[in-house]
């Protein structure tokens, strides 16, 4: 993608808030202070790689805003990351925190790197450098990390391993989305997954969608993409059709996803697939189906398309996946809309479930924990969706404009230091 795209993310954050602060008759103060992240960190650092070269990276740790608690935000591994769009994603796990109603700020770090093209060796290296580089600024009560795009629950391991070298002694809390054995949560690699489905099952409800066989579309199959596709298939849903980076699959009829899964760990990719027909991306987003759910990248429903988007629902499950100027299309032509900030944010409500277990050393069983995330999520809808229909904007804009709220509140009633 366009460097240019990408630097009008923080762009695009900075409107979407605007809007929300209209919509709540913002302060012009508090406007200006939420307006700009809080701190902004850059870090250079050399790598030496298998063939005993030194290679330099570049990564970043943003905080947007600590005043409902620590930070939080994942880590984004991907060869196009930059600035603009950290900060832009850092705000959006602000509101994303404080629009589901759990106590933390807003954070994100990226480097940038090709994940895929750097060995185990050399990706543990990187990780070990940069979790040194940014450790100024986390630790269970300051910033706290997770996976986002292009790390894994390994590369968290290696953060907590090397934040606890430091500290002499196991700092687990430091970051979530670790393994199992190390104080991860049960449950949290499925969470972005099953907090999409349950907010899908909540949508169709509530559009009296429970009554057939609602097809779906997933575009990504990603970690999101894939728990959805599994756990809506389980509820009774049918998976029609699924994409990755390299190929797109149709099956009207519904795609075996166990076949599936087996063709993926063998071809790398679902592209192949032998029972069903394969199409293009851009065919997946635009098929007849009943819920589209777009896994994958930002920007993907944008204003050249959101106009042949034949789904009844679109739950956002990756992050900015629909542009502003695609979501009034959308509203526009009746369609719904479950946003990012609720879809996917299954991940950092079982993200602070692992830090509340690893901060009291006590842990729950996973049905403990997907009863909570229900809870959470599902309450998270109904007030969005309250908010929508009595202010007459779609969930997007209520969304952010219950979290900003939310965030404004703290800010105003803590007060300016000194
Ligand atoms: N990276 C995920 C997100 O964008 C999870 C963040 C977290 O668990 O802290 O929501």
């Amino acid at each position: 993608m366009a460097v240019e795209t990408r630097a009008s993310a923080y762009q695009t954050a900075q409107r979407r808030f605007d809007a929300a602060a209209d919509v709540i008759g913002l302060s012009d103060d508090t406007r200006r202070t939420l307006r700009e992240v809080k701190r902004e960190l850059t870090v250079h650092f050399p790598v030496r790689m298998d063939d005993g070269s030194v290679h330099v990276f570049t990564g970043w740790r943003v905080q947007h805003n600590i005043s409902r608690g620590p930070a939080k935000g994942g880590i984004r591994y991907h060869p196009q990351a930059n600035l603009e769009l950290v900060k832009a994603l850092a705000m959006l796990m602000t509101w994303k925190c404080a629009a589901v109603g759990i106590p933390y700020g807003g954070s994100k770090g990226a480097v940038a790197c090709d994940p895929t093209k750097l060995s185990l060796n050399e990706l543990e290296h990187l990780t070990r450098r940069f979790a040194t580089e940014i450790a100024i600024l986390i630790g269970p009560e300051k910033d706290i990390p997770a996976p986002d795009m292009g790390t894994n629950p390994q590369v968290m391991a290696w953060i907590m391993d090397t934040i606890s070298m430091h500290s002499g002694h196991s700092v687990t809390a430091s970051v979530t989305g670790k393994p199992v054995d190390v104080g991860g949560s049960e449950g949290r690699t499925d969470a972005p997954g099953r907090g999409a489905t349950y907010l899908t099952l909540e949508a169709l409800k509530y559009l009296h969608f429970d009554d057939q066989t609602p097809t779906v579309a997933i575009q990504g199959f990603g970690q999101v993409g894939r728990s959805a596709a599994r756990l809506l298939d389980e509820a009774g849903l049918t998976i029609v059709a699924v994409s990755d980076s390299k190929g797109a699959i149709h099956n009207p009829k519904g795609l075996d996803l166990s076949a599936l899964e087996e063709h993926r760990q063998v071809r790398g990719g679902v592209g192949g697939f032998k029972k069903a027909e394969s199409i293009t991306n851009e065919e997946l987003l635009e098929l007849p189906v009943t819920v589209l759910v777009p896994a994958a990248i930002e920007q993907q429903i944008t204003e050249d398309n959101a106009g042949k988007i034949r789904a009844r629902l679109v739950t956002e499950g990756a992050n900015a996946a629909v542009t502003p100027e695609a979501d009034q299309i959308l509203h526009d032509r009746g369609i719904f809309l479950v946003p990012d900030i609720i879809a996917n944010a299954g991940g950092v409500i079982v993200s602070y479930f692992e830090w509340v277990q690893d901060l009291q050393a006590f842990f729950w069983e996973e049905e403990e924990i997907n009863t909570k995330l229900h809870h959470v999520i599902t309450r998270a809808f109904y007030e969005i969706l309250h908010m929508s229909v009595n202010k007459h904007i779609d969930m997007r804009l209520a969304a952010y404009a219950l979290a900003v709220q939310r965030v404004a509140n703290a800010t105003t009633v803590r007060g300016i230091y000194p």
